[in-house]
C-alpha cells in the first residue's frame, strides 16, 4: 500500500481459474447436479467452459487431501439439500462480485459463512482451497494471458517470480527487495498474502485480487494475520491492494519530540482507510521502532566522529556541520531501498531547528 501494487503478466490465468471456480462452483450447488454427474464426461461444455478445463479438473478432482479426494469433497456439497445449495449459491454470486464492493452502493459483504452443514461447508473449504494449495502449485490449466493449456500453465512458483520481479523498485538484480505493504525489506521468506482470508473465503483462494507478495513481518500476527480487511462487511473505510490502493494516499507524519511515526493520509476523506491499514499491519509502532533506531545509527556515527576529533585535537562539530550531515544524508538516500520514506520522514525531522540543537548538545561529550 505504501508501494504501488500491480497487476502480473499472469494475473489473467489466475482470472481465468476464478472463473472456473465460480463456475464449478454454481454448478455443484445447481439443484438438478448429482454425485454421480460429477465425472469427466459431466464437466464437459457446458458445464465447463472448454475441454481443456474439463479434463484438467477431473485430473485435479481425484487428488487426495486429508485422507479424502477432492471428488467425495465435490460429491459432498452436490448432496447438499436444495435450500443449502441456494444458499451457497448466493454467497457465491456475492463473493465473486468482490470488485462491486469498492464501487458505489455495494450489496452487503457476507460476514458469516452460508448457511450449510458443517459437513458440506467443511467440503467446499477443502475443495475451494486445494485450488490454491494443490492445483496452483503444480500449475493451473492457463497460459498468462488466460488461455485455456493443456500443459504448461501458470504455477505458484511463477506466480511468485513475475510478482518479484514486476515490483523490483532497482535495476540491480542485487538490490534489496521493498514489502508493498509496510515500505521495508521483503526478505528472504515473503508471503503470498490472501488479503481477505482463504479460510473464510476459499472461493478467493486463487483471485488475482486478493493476492499479493509482502514481508513475512506485514503478513503474520500481531500484523496481518487473520484480521478482517473490512468492518463489519463494509469496505467503505478500507483501502483495498488493488481495488482502492492506498499508494500515494497514505503519509508519514513525524511527533518531536517523542521521535515518532504515524500512519496518516494526505487527505482527510481517507484518515479512516489510513486508520484502519494501521490498526491491521501496525505501521506506526513498526515504522516508529525504524524511524528510532535510525536515528540511534546516526547519532552514533556523530558521536564517534566527535570522539576523534577531540582525540586528534581537531574543532569540535558545529551545528552547522551537522545541519549539513543530515542534508547530505537525505540527498543520498534512494527511493528503491527499504524503508526510504521512515528515512525521509527523520532526515526532515531532524533539521527542525529544536531537534537540530537537541542533537548538537547531545554531542556535548566530555
Ligand atoms: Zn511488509
Amino acid at each position: 500500500m505504501l508501494k504501488p501494487i500491480r497487476r502480473v503478466a499472469c494475473s489473467p490465468a489466475l482470472a481465468a481459474c476464478q472463473q472456473m471456480m465460480q463456475r464449478f462452483a454454481l454448478w455443484l450447488c445447481d439443484p438438478a447436479t448429482t454425485g454421480a454427474l460429477i465425472s469427466q464426461q459431466g464437466l464437459q461444455p457446458p458445464v465447463l467452459a472448454s475441454a481443456i478445463e474439463a479434463n484438467w479438473l477431473w485430473g485435479f478432482l481425484q487428488r487426495v487431501d486429508a485422507g479424502q479426494s477432492l471428488l467425495s469433497r465435490a460429491q459432498t456439497v452436490a448432496a447438499m439439500p436444495p435450500a443449502q445449495k441456494a444458499d451457497m449459491a448466493v454467497w457465491i454470486q456475492t463473493v465473486s462480485a468482490l470488485v462491486t464492493q469498492f464501487q458505489p452502493a455495494p450489496n452487503q459483504w457476507p460476514i458469516n459463512r452460508p448457511v450449510a452443514s458443517e459437513l458440506g461447508w467443511r467440503a467446499f473449504k477443502a475443495l475451494m482451497e486445494a485450488f490454491y494449495e494443490k492445483g496452483f502449485r503444480s500449475g493451473l490449466p492457463y497460459l498468462p494471458n488466460g488461455t485455456p493449456t493443456a500443459a504448461g500453465g501458470v504455477s505458484y512458483a511463477e506466480y511468485v517470480s513475475a510478482f518479484r520481479s514486476e515490483h523490483r523498485l532497482s535495476l540491480s538484480p542485487h538490490a534489496r527487495e521493498v514489502c508493498v505493504l509496510c515500505g521495508g525489506p521483503l526478505g528472504d521468506t515473503p508471503h503470498v498474502d490472501h488479503w481477505i482470508i482463504k479460510s473464510a473465503f476459499p472461493l478467493l483462494s486463487v483471485c488475482a485480487d486478493n493476492l499479493q507478495l509482502i514481508c513475512n513481518t506485514c503478513n503474520e500476527a500481531p500484523n496481518k494475520g487473520d484480521k478482517p480487511v473490512h468492518s463489519k462487511g463494509s469496505f467503505a473505510d478500507w483501502f483495498h491492494p488493488y481495488l482502492r490502493p492506498g499508494n500515494g494516499a497514505l503519509q508519514l507524519d513525524y511527533v518531536l519530540p517523542e521521535l515518532s511515526v504515524r500512519c496518516a493520509a494526505t487527505t482527510p476523506a481517507d484518515q479512516s482507510k489510513a486508520g484502519n491499514l494501521d490498526g491491521l499491519l501496525n505501521l506506526s509502532s513498526r515504522w516508529t521502532r525504524e524511524f528510532k533506531a535510525e536515528y540511534a545509527s546516526h547519532q552514533d556515527v556523530l558521536i564517534r566522529r566527535e570522539k576523534r576529533r577531540i582525540q586528534s585535537g581537531q574543532p569540535r562539530h558545529t551545528a552547522v556541520e551537522i545541519l549539513s550531515y543530515v542534508q547530505q544524508w537525505q540527498a543520498d538516500l534512494a527511493a528503491s531501498e527499504p524503508h526510504y520514506e521512515v528515512r525521509q520522514a527523520l532526515a526532515t525531522a531532524l533539521q527542525e531547528p529544536s531537534r537540530l540543537a537537541a542533537w548538537h548538545s547531545e554531542l556535548n561529550l566530555v
